[in-house]
């Protein structure tokens, strides 16, 4: 059987409710072998991600009232999911730890939403949970140490279950707790899932999979099932927010597929990134914020990408390209070759829009 790495973002851990579906899907394949986890995140209820709440608490580290219900509110937010999940509350544990925290670093603070939630994930369903801090190692210069982490990865093959890890963070040799780059729970699980040299590194948000622009501005915005890693690389670098771009490289280099699942809708396809996935298809740039110097919406400018070793006959490989983007987006084609240039050159001119807007 093989083994398959489950990273769930935020928008999957917002709840108690969100985690009893990762509880599901967890027992639902004997291959799904360790589940990798953020904290909570943004859902309807909870406007903003735990993450971001912690930070808070150390901005008001020095102001002892407002700290303390900044940190009230983080742990009142891990006691409903407690409730929600009918597991007894962690107002004390959680309280010290984030206070322990406060008195230790920035990195070492924003960490505990993390750790938090796979510990309470990990007693909610019995699985046993690893500490971040004992796989992802960092140096003492805060660089990620990658032959170490692969060899702490590898003792994880020896537990038996799905093992429970909590993403984002690491520890360096003296067991200072150091962070990824924000969002870099994507990161945790491509390492573990290169480590364990994985047949599947699955990564499920609240999204369909990678969409032909963003679908809260486009309305006709496409999935696009099967996406290469260079250009999927490319696409993170140019905006596209799905997944992390340096969660890329370790999977890519292990020639472990990476798939974009949608925790709704389980059954969905989503998006496979795969090196045998390196073909014509679409590429889209765009930032839903970003406007192109002459003012069209980026998200609405869609890349196509079209292998350059191919004689085209333009006007019958075009059209079909042209009813995938819709009615109202700018399509840019060029040589899939020089994609990277062409890509470059379009982030150039979404950062300069930025610079000017
Ligand atoms: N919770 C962290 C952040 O908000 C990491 C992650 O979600 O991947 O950046």
């Amino acid at each position: 059987m093989g083994i398959i790495v489950s990273k769930f973002g935020g928008s999957s851990t917002a709840s108690a409710s969100h985690l009893k579906r990762i509880e599901r899907l967890v027992r639902a394949s004997a291959a799904r072998r360790c589940v990798v986890l953020s904290a909570p995140g943004i859902d309807g209820d909870h406007p903003e991600k735990v993450t971001a709440m912690l930070e808070r608490c150390w901005d008001l580290r020095k102001c002892p009232a407002a700290c303390e219900s900044a940190v009230s509110a983080v742990v009142r937010r891990f006691d409903d999911i407690c409730r929600g999940l009918d597991i007894p509350d962690m107002t004390q544990l959680a309280h010290r730890t984030i206070d322990r925290a406060l008195s230790v670093s920035l990195p070492h603070t924003l960490s505990r939403g993390e750790y938090l939630c796979a510990l309470v994930f990990a007693r909610y369903t019995g699985l046993p949970m690893v500490d971040a801090a004992d796989l992802i190692a960092f140096g003492s210069d805060g660089a990620l140490g990658e032959d170490a982490t692969h060899r702490n990865i590898r003792r994880l093959k020896d537990i038996e279950g799905p093992v429970i890890v909590p993403g984002f963070y690491g520890a360096d040799p003296v067991g200072r707790i150091r962070i990824l780059p924000r969002n870099g729970s994507d990161i945790s699980g491509a390492l573990i899932a290169a480590g364990l040299d994985a047949d599947l590194y699955e990564n499920w948000s609240d999204v369909p999979g990678l969409m032909t622009a963003d679908p809260a501005i486009v309305p006709n915005a496409r999935l696009i099932p099967h996406i290469g890693y260079r250009q999927m690389r490319a696409l993170a670098r140019a905006g596209a927010q799905v997944l992390h771009p340096a969660c890329l490289d370790p999977v890519a280099m292990a020639g472990i597929p990476t798939r974009l699942r949608d925790t709704a809708h389980p059954d969905s396809f989503g998006t496979l990134i795969d090196e045998r996935c390196e073909r014509m298809i679409p590429c889209v740039a765009g930032q839903p914020d970003a406007y192109l110097p002459d003012g069209r919406p980026a998200a609405k400018v869609t890349v196509f990408g079209l292998p350059g070793d191919q004689v085209l006959d333009a006007a019958a490989t075009l059209a079909p390209l042209g009813s995938i983007a819709g009615k109202d987006q700018t399509v840019i084609y060029f040589d899939q070759k020089q994609y990277k240039e062409a890509l470059c050159h379009l982030h150039r001119e979404l950062i300069e829009a930025r610079l000017h807007k």
